[in-house]
């Protein structure tokens, strides 16, 4: 359904409206309110209903709005850039084989295709020891994948409108009801029974709820963010890598792109000055100054646990706005959708039924929570202890097979977690104390690396145990955050 309205707002008059639209809203609050009240007496503003509004056209928002047109409900997406832009900034991406079928998504071909790897080389720091990882990966142009939702999303009925950038969310008798907008400089209502933010590690509609929501509304800090930056070079040496290379001690790697070129990548905490910094000294030591640069990009992928509640009265949040990001690796594409197919589903049941309480949302928590949310809390428990070690320490577990072994990052890429049967961990544990007795693995190395272990099986139960229904989720969250280290109330 379209309707026209006219918002009767006190304030200043027409001419100062298009002056505001036209105008960069910004989102500092009191500059959105100014926005709002400027639109002035008499203004039209396009006002917009569907069964789900998404806010954010990426990855995740496409895929959630597409898996609700299949269900025969209706979808606007709000993308507040220019569609053929999306993407353009990561411009290559990698897509593990095994999600496609997962997520009913054909495989890729022609221009989204860049190659294919079945397998790809975990290194040492000391580059003595190479694994292989059979975990194929598809290279993909992403651009080309955003366009491919976008068709997706239309062919079932839903609506994807480009340059239309969210500024507040609306709530009324404590439901999110829907967005205000700019569309192309316009303001724009838009309405739905379900609001979702899909809008990337920035959160907009989550970090503009009101407190008491149900939802953390903290924006995210720098130092629970990865600076991610790559470098693409062509013209390459002979004796250069090929392939898919990951280099764990520098959390680099470097990865194919088109033709003969190579992406040369980095992810880092500390801002992009430490990330580049650091992508210079891994690049120098190990590969000089090889070819010539084409470009170079950047981006903030979210490296924290997720906020406690995904929903809120006619809320639900996903993707990187969710911080479900891969801890291993910063990916965040294939993870996202886990969370968006469960949440689609619950959506779909929560509109069929007409409730959307959080409390009929409330399985898309604990369906994400006690599966692949308990595995991302646990390996973000572990992960310190592990970037903690020396490249001494790195080396040693390279060479003996302990954590980087290729199976181990092949379940890692696959189920979350390595499955170690109690056998395989005294066996793990007596190489590390060997490691220790021989002076290459220091005791306190050692130590940290059992604590993280050990809490990391405990959040993960705690995670495991996360409630059926909103009445347990307080004294729940008390607790997982005594397991986080946070403050209690
Ligand atoms: C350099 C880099 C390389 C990466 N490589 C990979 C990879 O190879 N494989 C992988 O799986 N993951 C990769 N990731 C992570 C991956 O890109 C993200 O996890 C994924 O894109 C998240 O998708 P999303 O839809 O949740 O968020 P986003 O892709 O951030 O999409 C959110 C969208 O919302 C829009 N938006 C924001 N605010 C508003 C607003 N107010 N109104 C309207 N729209 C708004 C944004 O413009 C954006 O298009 C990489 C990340 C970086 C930074």
């Amino acid at each position: 359904m379209e309707t026209y309205c006219v918002f009767r707002l006190l304030g200043a008059g027409e001419r100062s409206a298009q002056q505001a639209s036209r105008s960069r809203i910004t989102y500092h609050a009191s500059r959105v309110a100014h926005a709002a009240i400027s639109v002035g007496r008499g203004t039209m503003i396009r006002q917009l209903e569907a069964d789900a509004v998404v806010v954010g056209g990426g990855t995740s928002g496409c895929y959630f709005a597409w898996r609700l047109g299949q269900a025969g409900l209706r979808t606007i997406v709000l993308e507040k850039r220019r569609l053929a832009d999306v993407g353009q900034e990561i411009d290559i991406f990698h897509m593990d084989e095994v999600r496609f079928p997962e997520f009913g998504l054909p495989l890729p071909t022609n221009g989204e295709l860049i190659g294919y790897y079945p397998t790809g080389l975990a290194w040492s720091p000391d580059l003595q020891v190479k694994n292989e990882v059979r975990y194929p990966f598809y290279v993909m142009h992403k651009p080309a994948f955003h366009q491919r939702l976008y068709r997706y999303v239309e062919r079932e009925g839903g609506q994807v409108l480009e340059r239309a950038e969210v500024v507040w969310p609306l709530i009324e008798g404590g439901f999110l009801v829907g967005v205000r907008a700019l569309h192309q400089g316009a303001p724009l209502e838009v309405r739905g029974r379900i609001v979702v933010d899909a809008s990337g590690i920035d959160g907009c509609l989550r970090t503009r709820l009101p407190a008491d929501f149900g939802v953390e509304t903290e924006p995210i800090r720098e130092r629970d963010t990865l600076y991610v930056c790559l470098e693409f070079r062509d013209d390459l040496p002979p004796g250069t890598p090929t392939g898919l290379n990951f280099y764990p001690f520098h959390k680099a790697f470097w990865n194919p792109s088109r033709g003969k070129g190579a992406i040369l990548g980095i992810g880092q905490p500390g801002g992009y000055d430490v990330a580049w910094q650091k992508h210079r000294e891994w690049r120098e030591e190990y590969f000089g100054n090889p070819g010539r640069v084409v470009k170079r990009t950047q981006g903030r992928t979210p490296y924290r646990r997720s906020p406690y509640s995904l929903v809120g009265n006619g809320f639900m949040l996903m993707g990187d706005a969710a911080f479900q990001t891969k801890p291993f690796s910063g990916e965040g594409v294939t993870s996202s959708f886990t969370a968006c197919q469960i949440a689609a589903e619950v959506a779909i049941a929560a509109l069929q039924l007409g409730d959307v309480s959080r409390a009929a949302l409330w399985p898309y928590n604990t369906r994400y929570f006690r599966g692949q949310g308990a595995k991302f809390a646990s390996m973000f428990v572990q992960l310190p202890a592990a970037a903690g070690l020396s490249r001494r320490e790195v080396d040693f577990l390279f060479h003996h097979n302990i954590i980087f072994s290729g199976e181990d990052l092949r379940q890692m890429n696959l189920d979350y977690e390595t499955r170690l049967t109690p056998r395989d961990t005294a066996a793990m544990a007596a190489r590390l104390a060997w490691g220790v007795a021989s002076g290459r693995f220091s005791a306190r190395s050692f130590k940290r690396l059992l604590d993280a272990s050990s809490a990391a099986a405990r959040i993960k139960a705690h995670y495991q145990r996360y409630p059926e229904e909103p009445g347990g989720f307080d004294a729940w969250v008390q607790e997982a955050k005594k397991l986080w280290g946070e403050e209690t109330i």
